[in-house]
């Protein structure tokens, strides 16, 4: 405590008061995730450029106090702002937001960690750019991935259930289910009718140099899927606008709202390089109230928003594939949630599955169901081979033991960077509780 205290007054000299936060409320609020934690966090600091992040971090290194980096926080169903250790204090590195430079021959951008995706890809359109920013389905607000060239790199193809397009289109229908969850078959197959039936959906972009290439490719395409996909749509950009035209006629009609579609189809798809919200809105799905605040600023943390990730690295084969999605499916359906399961074929060897886990976490009983529940789904899929390709905050040290030497290895590595050990406690460390704890 008392070397807590002497810091802190150094970190005031360096940052300024404002920008070293002890206030109580904040505290609470920067240790709230989507799932239940139980971090405390002693402070938090702001740092507004290199030179105050080194400074920081040489006061944490004299008085042993572990630090926890963040870049916005918003590492929503992964632990949000939350440590991975008690009493880290939080380096919020937000306030360092500037594009440091950019080539557009050599197609790379250096970014400073505030950077978000939104920010980088109004830089491009600024710039009339050919590059593309690789976005995720996180939100505009979260930091980056990688820069691709427009018209040469494809993007990645992704396989969605019904539960998780019903889930970023709408809430729970608690109605139609009679006030009980999980959603049964012919909640689904009702609700399924909206998106033209069936269980799975694919996605995927074709980036291609020219239109001719672009046509023999959707050929090739088409010839793959046949008789297995019930159904093969293309969009381009001339296709939209003739829907576009035609969407209010085919509303009076059929009430069918094309321009809905439209709009999370293609509009404003990720696939295009284009961030969007519509993803993290799945974090909603059992809230029976409606945040006011919610339809213009997402915040699962502050909505009270319960959503736990599991993230399974599967081998790219179709046995694998079947093997780990029936596990997740009776695993979530034992613990009464919606099997919401996305897979991301990423590259040619490696499906990554990523399975949400959504609940009210204002229903009492509800944390600990969820939890249980992800733990569970961990064990199973690492029992049949299927490891994590990330992890949560709750769950560092839930990977079985490794049987090799990497663990080793990797704990030589991290002393060379951080002799200390002040440095992120705990993240992908397999460590006991009583050892994740900061010196703060
Ligand atoms: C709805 C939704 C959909 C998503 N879809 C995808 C997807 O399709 N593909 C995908 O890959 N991801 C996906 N994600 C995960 C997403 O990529 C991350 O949530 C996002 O990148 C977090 O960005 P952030 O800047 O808020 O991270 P932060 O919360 O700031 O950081 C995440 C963690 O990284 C570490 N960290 C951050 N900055 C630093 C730093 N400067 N130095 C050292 N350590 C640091 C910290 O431990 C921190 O806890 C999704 C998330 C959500 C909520």
């Amino acid at each position: 405590m008392e070397n807590l205290n002497t810091a802190l007054q150094g970190w005031r000299q360096i940052l300024g008061d404002d920008n070293v936060i002890t206030h109580p409320e904040r505290l609470d609020e920067a240790a709230r995730a989507t799932f239940a934690t139980r971090r405390r966090i002693p402070a938090i600091l702001r740092p507004g450029d290199r030179q105050q992040v080194s400074d920081s971090m040489r006061i944490a290194s004299l008085h042993g106090i572990s630090i926890y980096p963040i870049s916005k926080g918003h590492n929503w169903g992964c632990g949000s702002r939350v440590p991975s250790g008690d009493d880290c204090v939080l380096l919020d590195l937000r306030r360092l937001n500037q594009i440091i430079d950019f080539s557009e021959e050599l197609a790379y951008v250096t970014v400073e960690p505030g950077v978000t995706q939104q920010q980088l890809v109004d830089f491009l359109g600024a710039k009339q750019s050919r590059l593309m920013l690789s976005v995720t389905g996180a939100p505009p607000t979260a930091s980056l991935r990688e820069l691709r060239q427009r018209g040469v790199l494809r993007g990645g193809f992704t396989l969605f259930n019904d539960l998780r397009m019903f889930s970023i289109r709408q809430r729970f229908p608690w109605r139609l289910a009679d006030g009980r969850a999980p959603l049964g078959d012919e909640q689904r197959r009702v609700m399924g009718k909206g998106l033209g039936g069936g269980r799975w959906f694919g996605e995927g972009a074709l980036h291609s140099p020219s239109r001719a290439v672009g046509l023999a490719e959707r050929k090739l395409v088409k010839r793959a899927l046949a008789g297995k996909a019930r159904k093969t749509l293309f969009m381009d950009a001339g296709k939209a606008r003739w829907v576009k035209r035609l969407a209010p006629l085919l509303k009076r009609l059929s009430g069918h709202d094309m321009q809905a579609m439209l709009d999370l189809d293609y509009e404003r798809n990720p696939q295009r390089g284009i961030p969007v919200t519509q993803p993290t809105k799945m974090a909603y799905w059992k809230k029976q109230t409606r945040p006011s605040s919610a339809t213009v600023d997402l915040d699962p943390d502050r909505d009270r928003c319960g959503l736990i990730w599991c993230t399974p690295a599967l081998p790219f084969t179709g046995e694998d594939v079947v093997r780990a999605v029936a596990i997740i499916e009776n695993c979530l359906a034992a613990f009464g949630f919606d099997a919401n399961i996305g897979l991301n074929f990423t590259s040619e060897r490696i499906v990554e599955a990523n399975v949400a886990i959504v609940y009210d976490r204002d229903h009492k009983g509800e944390d600990a169901r969820a939890h249980n529940c992800h733990d569970m789904l961990l064990e199973r899929l690492s029992l049949a081979g299927y490891l994590p390709s990330r992890l949560g905050i709750q769950s560092m040290s839930a990977l079985p033991e490794a049987g090799d030497d990497s663990p080793g290895v990797l704990d030589d590595l991290k002393k060379l960077f951080d002799a200390e050990g002040i440095l992120a406690p705990g993240r992908y460390q397999r460590l006991p509780e009583s050892e994740i704890h900061g010196r703060g």
